[in-house]
């Protein structure tokens, strides 16, 4: 073997038809830390852990034996000290001298495969990566949603606290709290902007009657009868609520004394002319308009005393306080 060969930056070996090594360079000796002697007239499979002898006999040697070569074979030969020697194997089949021979060239490929197994590694946890990234992806989309979800339960649940807290119980209308901060509102409305309201304090006649002749319940039943027939005959922009027992008001935005005349008298007839049975349930409204001189308390004592009017006049009848002189 010249030394082109048998120093060439790659194995090279050559085997009889069985199998049996009769010569291999100087850099397969290298790889395989083997001396010249120790290999010569030995069998590959020397050279090989089990696995590979049996892949050698079911596909090296029918393939060489059939198409005369065999192509970029992966093997994994034992060297002396039993340390494994990842290679790549090219053959051919030779004739020579009447006698067949398998010449083949080994390249070590530590280097590659370490790289591949390190792109294999790589490419796994790349994909635990990914896959919990999707994960904590879904995990957060679930929460988001039930955070969403426990956010409009709370807007909704705030809603109707300040219904709640807005509204009598008995009666269902606006209670004097809300009423307090509508007449607010509608006096800064007023003040700034000169639009006009006006107040009505509605009070039943002669309730204690119905509660003293007919019970408690009943009473309850009349003064939700009452809230609801005023309800019914008010505007949306109308405020009606429960001013006390059995005691109501409502604030008319934009309503001058005469449109609040005349929508208490409505309120009045409405009222009167309710389907009571046999008990008859009138009321007397007081009115006052809002002037230049008025805050919140001057307005509602303006009503009050027009009811007080209303009252003494006779009951079943409106008084503005315009008029009570
Ligand atoms: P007036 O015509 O002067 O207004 O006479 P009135 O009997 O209506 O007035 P008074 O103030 O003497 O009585 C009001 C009654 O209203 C007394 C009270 O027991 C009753 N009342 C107050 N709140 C409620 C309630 O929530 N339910 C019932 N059933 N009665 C109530
Ligand atoms: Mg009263
Ligand atoms: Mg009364």
């Amino acid at each position: 073997m010249d030394d082109q060969l048998n120093y060439a930056p790659c194995g090279f070996i050559t085997l009889s038809n069985t199998g049996m090594i009769t010569d291999a360079n100087q850099t397969l000796l290298n790889l395989l830390k083997y001396e010249r002697g120790e290999l010569l007239n030995r069998h590959i499979e020397t050279v090989m852990n089990v696995a590979n002898k049996i892949f050698f006999h079911t596909y090296f040697y029918p393939f060489i034996q059939l198409n005369g070569y065999v192509n970029e074979i992966y093997l994994t030969l034992k060297n002396k000290n039993d340390m494994e020697v990842p290679v790549l194997l090219n053959g051919v089949r030779k004739e020579r001298d009447g006698d067949t021979y398998i010449d083949c060239v080994l390249i070590e490929m530590r280097k590659r495969i370490e790289y591949e197994r390190d792109i294999l590694s790589s490419k796994r946890k790349l994909e635990e990566l990914n896959q919990a990234k999707d994960e904590a992806h879904e995990t957060l989309k679930a929460l988001n949603e039930e955070l969403e979800k426990k956010q409009e339960e709370l807007i909704k649940l705030n809603r109707s606290l300040e219904a709640q807290a807005s509204t009598d119980g008995l009666t269902g209308v606006k209670n004097r709290r809300s009423f307090q901060e509508s007449l607010e509102g509608s006096m800064s409305l007023f003040n700034r902007l000169q639009i006009p309201f006006s107040l009505l304090l509605i009070d039943i006649d002669y309730f204690k009657r119905i509660n003293d002749t007919y019970g408690h319940p009943v009473g309850d039943e009349v003064l939700i009868k009452v809230a609801k027939i005023m309800q019914s005959q008010s505007r949306d922009i109308d405020i009606v609520a429960r001013y006390g027992g059995e005691e109501f008001a409502i604030i008319l935005p934009d309503a001058n004394r005469d449109n609040a005349v005349l929508v208490a008298e409505r309120y009045r007839m409405e009222i009167q002319q309710g389907d009571w049975g046999e008990y008859n349930i009138t009321v007397s409204v007081g009115v006052a308009t809002v002037s230049d001189a008025d805050d919140e308390e001057t307005i509602v004592s303006r009503a009050d005393q027009s009811l007080y009017t209303s009252k003494s006049r006779g009951r079943n009848r409106v008084t503005h306080s315009d008029d009570r002189s």
